[in-house]
């Protein structure tokens, strides 16, 4: 698999998702390069409209600056 996250490990049975917390949003690379075309995403258009709607950057913001790790540019 070509994740530089390491989202994938390979098993005897074959690849698995074992660390899923570690893929980055928006990053599409591991299905832009399966040859198999077994890696799909949802669209973008649609998950815009579903952070808009379920106002998701703000409650990721708000969670970010809960926890300090995300602080504003002094
Ligand atoms: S989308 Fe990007 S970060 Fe997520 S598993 Fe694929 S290559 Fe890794």
């Amino acid at each position: 698999m070509n994740c530089g996250k390491q989202v994938y490990t390979w098993t005897k049975e074959g690849p698995v998702v074992s660390k899923p917390m570690a893929c980055v949003v928006g990053c599409t690379t591991c299905a832009n390069l399966c040859k198999g075309k077994a890696i799909t995403f949802p669209d973008k258009n649609e998950l815009r409209a579903l952070y808009k709607k379920e106002k998701l950057w703000e409650k990721v913001t708000r969670q970010l600056k809960k926890e300090g790790k995300l602080n504003p540019v002094k």
